[in-house]
């Protein structure tokens, strides 16, 4: 069993069988799902379910910190995340795949230890970074080179 639904247990969450799909289906997928791809994922499985459920659990484990959820797509959709560990978001304006960005900030950067800045409280540090991932990347220059030949 996911660890997880030890902590979702712990926090006296009820535990549905419906709310455990959308958990697993979450902690399985890295690539930051949105309702609508959760939905379709295990809505086979689970004809009665609603994407108002898939959306009222999500926001209900963000609330208790269990996932977070990303607005990182301007004008889109949130999607979500299991890993709730600081760590940074890439969007690629290509692909539109939302990917991980680990870095490995120097202890002494101003953006991530701060825990005031000019009277402002910092509970949270979050960056989105956008432009072209590497597969789209590598792609680009394949075909600029085949083009060129
Ligand atoms: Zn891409
Ligand atoms: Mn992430």
């Amino acid at each position: 069993m996911e660890p997880i639904f030890e902590r979702l247990k712990e926090k006296g969450v009820t535990l549905t069988p419906q709310r455990m799909a959308i958990v697993e289906c979450l902690v399985s997928r890295h690539n930051h799902p949105t309702v609508d791809e959760i939905y379709s994922e295990i809505k086979e499985r689970y004809p009665t379910m609603s994407k108002a459920t898939v959306y009222s659990t999500l926001k209900l484990l963000n609330q208790i910190g269990e996932i977070q959820e990303l607005s990182i797509r301007k004008r889109g959709e949130v999607c979500f995340d299991a890993i709730t560990a600081l760590h940074h978001h890439f969007l690629c304006k290509t692909c539109g795949n939302v990917l991980d960005i680990m870095l490995d900030c120097p202890g002494d950067c101003p953006i991530i230890v701060k825990k005031e800045i000019d009277g402002h409280k910092v509970s949270e540090v979050q960056a989105y970074l956008y432009g072209t991932c590497a597969e789209c990347s590598k792609k680009e220059s394949m075909q600029a080179s085949k083009a060129g030949a």
